[in-house]
């Protein structure tokens, strides 16, 4: 007899982060992970390093000041906030609080990958809604929708088609769902998003008992490393994660780190204009080669391959990582053919731009 872990773990496909290797000598353009080339707020590390001289003691497992700068920047109630190590660990907190085995949580069919594995991981039952135009549909949402679905989530812009939802399709959506599913929006780059009829989901949350909308440090505020999300939902949602997540999941640096962050507007700002106008530039040179790309609201472009030998994603990922460029391939997230570059530094912006163009005009073999 040998331990077995319970049903669903075993058939999670394990997920595969963005490679992170040049080969030898050669620069390295990491674009497959969506992080920021402008690095975080000099105060944001500036405080991350005053937290380093205090690593004897445990954090605050309340993390009451980051909750505190968040509730202040957004004008929200700290009751209303929790915070996570990492958007992902929120996530996963949703399922394991809300999901049992027979239950159902919808994804959309080029989501997230975390929501798939997390949905598996509380042994329940993760259903497909198909998207048009790789863009979620919210009638083949709602279509999906049974007496089982406890969850539904959707990215707002999502990873990695970089298409959004406008916020009346959002309400449309909501108002669709019976009033014990939970709609959890994802908005991991709503800061990037310059649309007027975009809304991350903040005023829907506060209306509803059932929308949570989370966010993460990780994208523009340029902390993946510390790992740092958070939160926005009805009390009865907040105290119920509340009581089963680690105690200090937390570490002191990302909080502190956090705080400082949120408070720096300025640095969000200009990271923002930022990744607008090289959204922009980078798009239409990489169309411009012939290509086809996903229209992008968010801080990354999903590159579409054609079929012809030699010149297929594979291909193109092969030929760039050669030289320095690491894009990620997506065929977990049903694009065999396609390959999702991060908006880098100008320098990397313009590098790929000319590798990709000397691979295009590559004889094809
Ligand atoms: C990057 C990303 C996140 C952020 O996850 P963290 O755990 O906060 O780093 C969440 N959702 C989506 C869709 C993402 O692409």
């Amino acid at each position: 007899m040998k331990p077995v872990p319970k049903d669903g773990v075993l058939d999670i496909a394990v997920y595969v982060p963005g490679k992170s290797r040049a080969p030898e000598g050669i620069k390295l353009h990491k674009l497959s992970s969506n992080e920021t080339p402008l690095g975080p707020s000099p105060k944001a590390i500036e405080a991350a390093r005053a937290a380093v001289a205090d690593l004897a003691h445990y954090p605050d497992g309340q993390a009451s000041e980051l909750k505190t700068a968040i509730a202040e920047v957004y004008g929200l109630n700290t009751r209303n906030i929790l915070c996570g190590n990492g958007s992902d660990e929120l996530l996963g907190l949703l399922c394991q609080c809300y999901l049992a085995p027979g239950d159902e949580a919808i994804h959309t069919e080029h989501g997230f990958l975390v929501y798939e594995i997390q949905i598996q991981a509380a042994g329940a039952t993760p259903v497909v809604a198909p998207e048009r135009e790789r863009t979620a549909d919210v009638d083949a949402i709602l279509a999906k929708v049974s007496d089982k679905t406890k969850l539904v989530f959707l990215a707002n812009p999502n990873n990695p088609t970089g298409t959004y939802l406008p916020f009346d399709e959002i309400r449309r959506l909501h108002a669709g769902l019976p009033s014990h599913v939970i709609l959890v929006l994802d908005a991991a780059y709503a800061e990037y998003v310059r649309r007027n009829d975009y809304g991350a989901g903040i005023e829907l949350v506060s209306s509803a008992d059932n929308v949570v909308m989370t966010r993460t440090f990780s994208k523009i505020y340029g902390l993946a490393g510390l790992r740092v999300g958070w939160m926005y939902g009805p009390e009865a949602i907040v105290e119920t994660l509340d009581r089963v997540r680690g105690p200090f999941n937390l570490n002191a640096a990302a909080i502190a780190a956090g705080t400082a962050a949120i408070r720096d507007r300025a640095f969000i700002e200009e990271a923002a204009r930022f990744n607008a106008e090289w959204l922009e530039w980078t798009t239409r040179a990489v169309e411009a080669l012939g290509l086809s790309v996903t229209p992008s609201v968010g801080n990354f472009i999903l590159i579409h391959f054609p079929e012809t030998p030699g010149q297929s994603a594979a291909d193109a990922d092969a030929f760039l990582t050669a030289r320095g460029f690491i894009l990620r391939r997506v065929t977990g997230y049903g694009f065999p053919n396609a390959l999702r570059m991060s908006i880098g530094s100008e320098e990397a912006n313009r590098g790929l731009v000319g590798a990709l163009a000397e691979f295009v005009k590559s004889p094809s073999s």
